[in-house]
């Protein structure tokens, strides 16, 4: 059984959404399909997603106000899509009356109130296109992740799946039917709504590959690949074949969106392969992400960059036969609710790096006072504006001179690298420097690993 995916753009119109579903039936397969919200689609502009209307119809209630042109925004929307489709008014109708409805019971300081309106967007999907299959003659029908125990909780401010939701899932297998699953949402214990953070289909989809123990999981979407950098640094990267799980993990976090970086690992411990395909060039070889690569041509296989980072430097002379001090100066960090990436040591320094926006200036003063008081360190120094690069490729480990190579490379573009971080299994290199080198330390370190006649591996 194939579990396939389809990202908003796919599924923007009634043209993506039949040209989605011509997928789906040329391949017996795929049984299982998880759906978006409706996403920006090309012809408009500029447009919006339907998740992004709904979420400001809760920040336009928040602020006292109706959202009467939201919700007529997506009113037509789904109105537009049954035309398209040929299917009766009535199903968009009683969808705009389910959200209306929800929109009217909403409490901005209520979560699942929130979440509950926000997953509409996934759920008129699903049951348009359940619609239009049945339509044409399909056996196929909406299934709720409410309904079929799609079971998830908040953990701090995060969702996390509970064990049972594979239990629950796994009968989805024994389908005679095509079953369109709406993505982003789940249920609590308790019963309310649940949703994931942004992109989260994606998540849905590998539980339910998992659950099914599904032979591929497909990922479609609006690119022909995943490109070895992000087109917005680097506008004609060279695409990707194939990747490792732990690659696209690594460079998934820090701005690789194809996918969303939480969708890898309910697949890879039931070593199910991912492909990344483009609903309008199926043909296309995409990009698959597996557990061991088949063939490794490149040492690097991306790099990803990411901006608004900072770091927190401490220094005290020998600071590094300190019994204890790191796990002190972490609690602190964590007391105060900053997530922390890295930690980079030296003998009389330890520094922290974290995201700009986790180090608002009271949090900053606070941080130092506690640091101050607490541990006696009184030499902080916080390093703002800085940018990530990341070299990420199986080929590293056993590659003598990479670290060589990227540093010459930046060197003779004369960019400052603030710091190194290797990671202990050598699949990744990090770098950090100050926000203005960003964009010609990509270029250099893509010259030197893809461009250049030695980017293909030697040994
Ligand atoms: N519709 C949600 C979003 O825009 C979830 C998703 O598309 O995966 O983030």
């Amino acid at each position: 059984m194939i579990v396939c995916k389809f990202g908003g753009s796919s599924l923007s119109d009634a043209s993506q959404i039949k040209q989605v579903c011509s997928i789906v039936l040329e391949n017996p397969e795929r049984k299982i399909m998880v759906v978006s919200a409706p996403g920006v689609r090309k012809n408009v502009i500029p447009d919006r997603k339907v998740t992004d209307i709904l979420l400001s119809i809760i920040e336009e209630t928040d602020a006292g106000r109706d959202a009467i042109e939201d919700r007529r925004l997506i009113e037509d929307r789904l109105h537009g899509i049954a035309k398209g489709l040929g299917l009766p008014d009535v199903i968009a109708t009683d969808l705009s009356t389910d959200i209306n409805r929800l929109a009217s019971q909403l409490d901005p300081q209520n979560r699942s109130t929130r979440d509950a309106l926000v997953a509409m967007g996934e759920v008129s999907s699903a049951q348009l296109i359940a619609a239009y299959l049945q339509m044409l003659g399909h056996r196929a029908r909406y299934v709720d992740p409410r309904e079929a125990g799609l079971t998830l909780t908040y953990q701090a401010s995060a969702t996390v799946i509970l064990p049972e939701t594979y239990e629950n899932l796994a009968p989805l297998s024994l389908t005679d039917e095509i079953i369109v699953f709406p993505g982003f949402f789940g249920v609590t214990p308790e019963g309310k709504t649940i949703t994931f953070s942004r992109g989260g289909s994606d998540i849905t989809g590998a539980i339910l590959a998992a659950a099914v123990n599904a032979r591929l999981y497909e990922n479609w979407t609006d690119r022909d690949s995943v490109f070895a950098v992000n087109p917005e640094f680097i506008a004609d990267a060279v695409p990707l074949g194939e990747m490792s799980y732990r690659e696209m993990r690594e460079l998934a976090y820090i701005g690789f969106s194809i996918i969303h970086h939480e969708a890898l690992e309910p697949v890879m411990t039931k070593d199910i392969p991912i492909h990344i395909k483009n609903t309008n060039e199926p043909s296309s070889p995409g990009t698959r992400i597996i557990k061991e690569r088949t063939h490794i041509d490149r040492i690097v296989t991306g790099i990803a960059a990411a901006d608004n980072f900072c770091s927190v430097n401490l220094r005290r002379i020998l600071i590094n036969q300190e019994v204890g001090i790191l796990s002190k100066i972490l609690t602190i960090f964590a007391e105060l609710g900053i997530n922390v990436h890295h930690v980079p040591t030296g003998i009389d320094s330890v520094s922290i790096v974290i995201r700009e926006e986790q180090l608002p200036l009271e949090i900053e003063l606070a941080l130092r006072q506690r640091l101050d008081r607490e541990l006696g360190l009184r030499q902080v120094t916080v390093v703002r504006q800085l940018s990530i690069i990341m070299l990420v490729g199986e080929g590293i480990r056993d590659t003598v001179g990479v670290m060589a190579r990227a540093m010459t490379a930046m060197a003779k573009e004369q960019i400052s690298v603030e710091m190194v971080i290797l990671d202990y299994f050598e699949i990744s290199m990090v770098f950090l420097m100050r926000h203005y080198e960003r964009q010609r330390a990509v270029s250099a370190l893509y010259r030197e690993f893809f461009e250049n006649g030695l980017s293909l591996q030697a040994n």
